[in-house]
């Protein structure tokens, strides 16, 4: 059976430049890049070119690149490093809608005592930008809000909110795992701090990821060991991993045009189709200012456990808005913070594309998808009785 991945956001497959780039360095090219002799030194080479392509991809110069493990790492990274630096400074603001790489780090260090604002979403997940601008204190250390988010794709005003955060003195991170190298990202003309990437999002391998360190900003390591990246994280380099993120970044770069049209196109054609031939649906998030490759649907009185069961008979993969948890379906954070109504949000399914998919696969999806719905509802008592008093989660 043939696999259609239409689960993007979650991770991408290895694109085949990338798979060849790095080849070499697990075998002939072993070499230490710290390492005097030029064996290790080739591959020392090598690391700095892949620096320059993850630089050029988000404007950024080279030195302001830190390589590391993965968005999470980078993530910790940049708070800890923004929480060390500052240690007068005792308040984060953040969103409700972080991915948990921010939400849990910050949800623990509440517990050690750092005050947290978490700023609300609308229905759209979009920002009240009065209410950020209110959030900011002399306390606060450091904002950090996603780019783009990786259930909806609903992109923040980051330039924006960073210019206000900078007015104040305030260090600015932003979780940029989701939108590098799907949307125009240029640091050289921003007010970013810190920004995450991660390798795994852009069709490089997991394990590796980037943390842009703005020149001048001050920075505490996260891994303290050896003088690796310029001593901000010590440990000897993921030199194939690096290799083959260098690559991807100079695909993405290449790529990124055809993913604002031609993976859009597709993404529009599946959503619309899907709405129109489905009904009691409905698109979760800003419609306006989204990924290009994302769409979050709800069908309604359906489970969406239920409906990614059904898919995977017929190998499509996507995600679904509901985590079992402790036995009972809990509807996202993300969908929670938007308010999205409790029967809309349990039957919630985040398609995410890329490059890759075809027209094809998207006549398969829009074919099967509907009678799935069709099969699941006739099962569900919700659906065949118009019950809708589930409340809101
Ligand atoms: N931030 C966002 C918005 C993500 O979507 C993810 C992964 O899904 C991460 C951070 C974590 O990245 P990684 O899997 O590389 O740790």
């Amino acid at each position: 059976m043939k696999t259609i991945y239409l689960d993007n956001n979650a991770t991408t497959q290895v694109a085949l430049e990338v798979l060849e780039a790095m080849l070499p360095y697990f075998h002939d090219l072993y070499g230490n890049p710290s390492s005097m002799h030029s064996f290790g030194g080739q591959v020392g080479r090598k690391i700095r070119e892949a620096r320059e392509s993850a630089a050029a991809l988000i404007g950024a110069a080279p030195d302001e690149v830190i390589f590391t493990s993965c968005g999470t790492e980078s993530d910790n990274a940049a708070i800890r490093s923004a929480l060390l630096t500052q240690p007068e400074k005792r308040h984060i603001v953040t969103s409700r809608v972080e991915h948990p790489a921010i939400k849990a780090l910050c949800a623990h260090l509440a517990e050690q005592g750092y005050r947290v604002t978490e700023l609300p979403v609308d229905g759209e997940g979009r920002l009240d930008m009065e209410q950020y601008k209110r959030s900011l204190t002399p306390d606060t250390a450091i904002v950090s809000l996603m780019w783009a988010n990786n259930e909806t794709g609903v992109i923040f005003p980051i330039e924006a909110a960073a210019q206000l955060a900078r007015a104040r003195g305030i260090l600015f991170h932003t979780d940029a795992v989701q939108a590098v190298g799907k949307i125009p990202i240029d640091m050289s003309k921003s007010a970013v701090s810190m920004l995450s990437i991660s390798g795994h999002k852009l069709h490089a391998p997991k394990g590796v990821g980037v943390l842009y360190v703005r020149k001048g900003t001050r920075f505490s390591p996260f891994l303290i060991g050896g003088h690796q990246e310029r001593s901000r994280r010590g440990g000897t380099e993921n030199t194939p991993g690096i290799i083959g993120l260098g690559k991807a970044c100079e695909l993405a770069a290449q790529h990124m045009e055809t993913e604002n049209t031609k993976v859009k196109a597709l993404r529009d054609r599946l959503e619309n189709e899907l709405l129109t031939r489905v009904p009691n649906s409905r698109v979760n998030g800003d419609r306006v200012n989204r990924l290009p490759n994302t769409s979050n649907i709800s069908f309604e009185f359906v489970e969406g456990e239920g409906i990614l069961l059904m898919m995977d008979e017929y190998g499509i993969c996507a995600s679904s808005g509901s985590a079992c948890t402790s036995g009972s379906l809990q509807p996202s954070h993300v969908l929670r913070a938007m308010g999205v109504p409790f029967t809309m949000a349990h039957g919630s399914i985040r398609f995410s594309l890329s490059i890759y998919n075809t027209d094809e696969e998207v006549d398969f999806v829009i074919d099967k998808l509907p009678p799935i719905i069709e099969t699941l509802r006739s099962m569900s008592p919700y659906w065949r009785t118009g019950e809708r008093a589930c409340g809101t989660a």
